[in-house]
């Protein structure tokens, strides 16, 4: 279910519930829009229009809340991504901020392990968020170098993959890991010697990889590959002894699968919501 709520100076913020059988999470946004301009991401071809605060970000979880629970929605909501519009660390401090109050038992009372943030992988912001926030951590590589990463992501060209990692691993704390997402597009980063590239990369982090085959996206040339393709991917992954999981994306019917949250077209809108 995906759900468009309007602030009061008229700003649309989305967020997207995705119901499953063991549990249902809400993808909510950090900022109207996003800067970072990533290939694949509709989200990306808005530019940034504002930050939110945290409470537009939390109001987001009260709101969907509220409405699951007044359609009777099982199971209840239990999980949290900040995977929706913007990129977190852009907006650390209201994101942080947002985090201890999802987190804190007198206001939502979610556990920090069900709180997920995703970054594109803006590494200077690592040490802030790791002292800031137990939330789990995923970071979206999505490219086996450089090269191909910095096409699609131009985050890239400012924190290359070998700093990203350094980053990771000099201030990720003990007992903590990073959930990596790896969105495979047919014929670009999805080769069995990518999987190779990518285990290379990863080996020696505390962490596990999610292979996301893409969603139709802005970028024509960016598909989503085979189930042979896929399948030959996870298969040459996991024999490097990589912990990978395949997600396969539950928002897609409405278009809300992440970096999809741009077109405001197809939405369920919550009237009268008082975010901000
Ligand atoms: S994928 Fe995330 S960081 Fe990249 S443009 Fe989209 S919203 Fe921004």
């Amino acid at each position: 279910m995906r759900l468009l709520l309007r602030a009061r100076d008229g700003a649309l913020v989305e967020s997207v519930l995705i119901p499953g059988p063991a549990r249902t999470t809400l993808c909510i946004s950090s900022q109207v829009g996003c800067a970072r301009a990533c290939a694949f991401c509709e989200t990306g071809r808005l530019g940034l229009e504002r930050q939110l605060s945290a409470g537009e970000i939390v109001d987001q979880v009260r709101l969907a809340r509220a409405e699951w629970a007044a359609l009777g929605g099982e199971p209840a909501l239990s999980n949290i991504v900040f995977m929706g519009m913007g990129e977190p660390f852009d907006n650390l401090g209201e994101v942080l901020r947002a985090i201890r109050l999802l987190t804190d038992a007198r206001a939502f009372g979610f556990a920090p392990s069900r709180v997920t943030v995703s970054t594109v992988g803006v590494a200077d912001k690592l040490p802030a968020f790791f002292a800031g926030a137990r939330a789990e951590l995923a970071v979206s590589l999505n490219a086996p170098d450089d090269e191909r990463r910095r096409a699609i992501m131009p985050v890239n060209a400012r924190f290359s993959m070998a700093a990203l990692r350094e980053a990771i691993e000099r201030s990720m704390p003990q007992g903590r890991r990073v959930l990596f997402e790896y969105v495979l597009f047919d014929g670009f980063n999805d080769a069995p010697e990518d999987a190779d590239l990518l285990a290379a990369y990863v080996r020696g982090l505390r962490c596990r990889v999610n292979v996301i085959p893409c969603n139709p996206g802005p970028d024509p040339r960016l598909r989503p590959p085979s189930p042979e393709r896929l399948e030959a991917f996870v298969a040459r992954l996991s024999s490097h002894e990589i912990t990978t999981l395949v997600r396969r994306p539950r928002g897609r019917d409405v278009g809300g699968a992440c970096g999809q949250l741009a077109g405001a077209r197809r939405l369920v809108v919550v009237q009268g919501s008082d975010v901000g």
